[in-house]
């Protein structure tokens, strides 16, 4: 209806502690893009982070910013030169769109690129609204038989599969995951997928490793922050049989980055996914001794297709992350309980339109 085509409301982060709806014009579509009908947006750790902190590192909240960035639509509008989607595709929206001129682009490392433009990292608006334009090129259509829902999980599935791409699993690998958190989980599913044959993931909170087991953990170690990193580490030998020859660490603690490095097998790959303080104390000469890698982490880059493929073919299961649905007029109740983990809450989504009819 005419009244639809008027109604943009947009979840607006005006500063800590400030989040508003409001309305905002329909977005103007350049040639190579399309405008998307949004249907599913889920909260991220980092967007709670900049509701309650207004700044991630450098990245500091100065103006208003719409908030958002794990999301699927539907194409509303086609730009001339789009050659890939028609109107009422639905797509899953990949939220940093970079320069595609500089030598990181050009070498195919995009997320690295200087000139990015992702959603909800301040300058830049996210995509918590219900018209939002965005780069045609990084829009997948979505096979009918998946979800909205899943579409916007390929989000936090790609950074799975990245960090297991960077850590090289493969057939027969045994991955250690610290953290069950979101990014946990889905390197956990991602990992299985890609051939590991144990996957052993740590948390302090049983609830989530109880989530873990679920998604095909094969040991789960509920541990404490004061726990001794060395002692661990003999444990997840004891428990896993071996010493697994690749750690991803989806915490960015202190005392799991330790783990990571002293569990690990010599000659083996450790990861940092997650974000912990500045810097941060790791026993380096450990790792060097026994060529231990210690990879960083950025995002992800080409990996949508991965994670579209792995969930189209029923190799991953995502939806089990969802542990609370909202509709886009509740998002301060939405952020207050992905803020607080209220109901044991893990992925929290929030839907623009009403629930997708094959959920
Ligand atoms: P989260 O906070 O939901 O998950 C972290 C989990 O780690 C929690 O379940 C927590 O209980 C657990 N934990 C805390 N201390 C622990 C310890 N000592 N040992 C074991 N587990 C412990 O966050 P998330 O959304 O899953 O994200 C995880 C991290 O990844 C965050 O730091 C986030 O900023 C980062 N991240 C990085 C990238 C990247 O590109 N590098 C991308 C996405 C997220
Ligand atoms: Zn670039």
């Amino acid at each position: 209806s005419k009244k639809d085509e008027k109604d943009n409301l947009t979840a607006v982060l005006y500063g800590i502690e400030d989040l508003r709806l409001e309305q905002r014009p329909i977005p103007k579509i350049a040639d190579d893009e399309v405008l998307l009908k949004m249907d599913c947006v889920g909260i991220c750790g980092s967007d709670v982070h900049y509701l309650v902190h207004g700044r991630i590192g450098d990245f500091v909240l100065t103006k208003p910013m719409i908030i958002g960035h794990e999301a699927s639509g539907i194409v509303a509008k086609v730009g001339k030169k789009v050659k890939h989607l028609v109107v009422g595709d639905r797509v899953a929206c990949e939220p940093g769109v970079p320069c595609r001129y500089c030598n990181y682009c050009k070498a195919g490392q995009y997320n690295l690129c200087l000139g990015m433009i992702f959603c909800a990292t301040p300058p830049y608006d996210g995509n918590l609204t219900r018209y939002y334009k965005h780069a045609a090129d990084f829009c997948y259509k979505l096979p009918d038989h998946m979800t909205m829902e899943e579409g916007a999980l390929l989000e936090p599935l790609s950074c799975g599969v990245h960090a297991c791409r960077r850590a090289g699993v493969r057939l027969g690998s045994k991955v250690l995951v610290l953290g069950a958190g979101p990014i946990g989980l889905v390197t956990l599913a991602a990992a299985q997928a890609m051939g590991a044959v144990q996957v052993m993931i740590t948390d302090l909170v049983q609830q989530r490793l109880d989530v873990a087991k679920k998604l095909g953990a094969t040991h789960t170690l509920l541990i404490d922050k004061d726990d001794c990193a060395e002692d661990l580490a003999k444990k997840v030998r004891e428990i896993m049989g071996v010493e697994p020859d690749k750690a991803i660490d989806c915490c960015g603690a202190e005392s799991t980055t330790r783990l990571s490095v002293f569990a690990t097998r010599s000659g083996g790959c450790v990861v940092i996914v997650g974000m912990g303080g500045a810097e941060s104390k790791v026993p380096l000469i450990n790792a060097l001794v026994r060529e231990v890698d210690i990879r960083g982490v950025f995002r992800y880059c080409n990996d949508y297709p991965a994670a579209l493929a792995l969930v189209a073919s029923g190799k991953v299961n995502v939806k089990r992350l969802i542990t609370h649905h909202f509709d886009i007029t509740e998002t301060a109740k939405a952020f207050e309980t992905a803020r607080h983990g209220h109901g044991g809450a893990i992925k929290v989504m929030i839907h623009v339109q009403p629930r997708d009819t094959n959920n």
